[in-house]
């Protein structure tokens, strides 16, 4: 099969020695993405990997995200867990939202989500990375016995952001009416376990319209990776997000486009 052109929506035709396809991906389609480039690929008999929002916020069904929603925490650790296997880890900044969780760290870890019908996934957030369980027992240790006639949530005070306090001393179960120094040992162990592994259940991705990339799209088995051409279609080429490829944020997507587009312009 040989591509010699393109038809407009008015029917007029355009002929051409080489047509190339970069429209994007489907996600935030107030750019003009809409997901025209996969329909156009498919008429040429290309296959489609799902296309998928990506690096993008997710949804947790967890009310405790909502309860502290405007919440953005500095340097913890999020971990992304795939049927209770680790798949991501990284340090950073997150947020909680009314729907779930945002920010850079989500962002990143939304790259790594398989198909959700298949597997079940969670976070956790390790409030205190700097600290090992012993280091956070000790600093805990110190902080309630400075505190100590401070009630549950005052005991807190030192380690926790203030819309965090009532949620933890609610996950925690405590009797929030406990003075910081009659909290026992094992309670605060607990505590340790509770900031070293605050857990999020990750229950869908955010909407393609808010999705920064498309993961998914034209299989890159079915193009010439040096020239861009289609192997279905003579004359026909991808570049851009309109192909199955992805990478995180920090430019990567900009690269993948400007590369995809070099090396169909140095063919030509
Ligand atoms: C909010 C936001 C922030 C981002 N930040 C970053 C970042 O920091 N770093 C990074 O690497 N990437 C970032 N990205 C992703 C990056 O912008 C894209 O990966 C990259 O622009 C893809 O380039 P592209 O040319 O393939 O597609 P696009 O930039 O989406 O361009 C496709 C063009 O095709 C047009 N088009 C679509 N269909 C048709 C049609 N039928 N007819 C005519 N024209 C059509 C569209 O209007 C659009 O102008 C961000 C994306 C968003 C939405």
């Amino acid at each position: 099969m040989r591509c010699i052109g393109v038809r407009g929506t008015s029917g007029r035709e355009y002929r051409a020695d080489a047509v190339l396809v970069a429209t994007g991906g489907v996600s935030y389609p107030t750019t003009g993405s809409t997901g025209d480039g996969y329909r156009l690929a498919q008429q040429a008999g290309h296959t489609l990997v799902e296309p998928v929002p990506s690096l993008v916020s997710l949804v947790s069904h967890d009310a405790d995200c909502k309860k502290m929603m405007g919440l953005a925490l500095k340097n913890v650790t999020l971990t992304l867990f795939e049927d209770d296997k680790a798949i991501f880890d990284e340090q950073g900044e997150m947020l909680f939202t009314h729907f779930g969780i945002s920010g850079p760290l989500t962002l990143s870890a939304s790259s790594h989500l398989g198909d959700m019908k298949k597997h079940r996934y969670h976070a956790e957030i390790d409030l205190k990375p700097a600290l090992s369980e012993e280091q956070l027992y000790d600093r805990i240790t110190r902080d309630f016995a400075l505190l100590a006639n401070h009630a549950a949530q005052g005991a807190l005070v030192k380690l926790l952001p203030s819309s965090m306090q009532p949620v933890m001393v609610a996950r925690w179960g405590i009797d929030p009416a406990t003075r910081a120094n009659q909290i026992t040992r094992e309670q605060k162990r607990e505590l340790v376990q509770l900031m070293k592994h605050w857990r999020v259940s990750i229950d869908a991705r955010g909407d393609l319209a808010h999705a920064v990339i498309t993961s998914g799209g034209v299989s890159v088995r079915e193009v010439d990776p040096k020239t861009m051409q289609s192997k279905k279609a003579l004359g026909l080429y991808f570049a851009g997000e309109v192909l199955d490829v992805d990478a995180y944020t920090g430019g990567y997507n900009l690269q993948i486009a400007f590369c995809t587009a070099q090396s169909f312009a140095n063919n030509l």
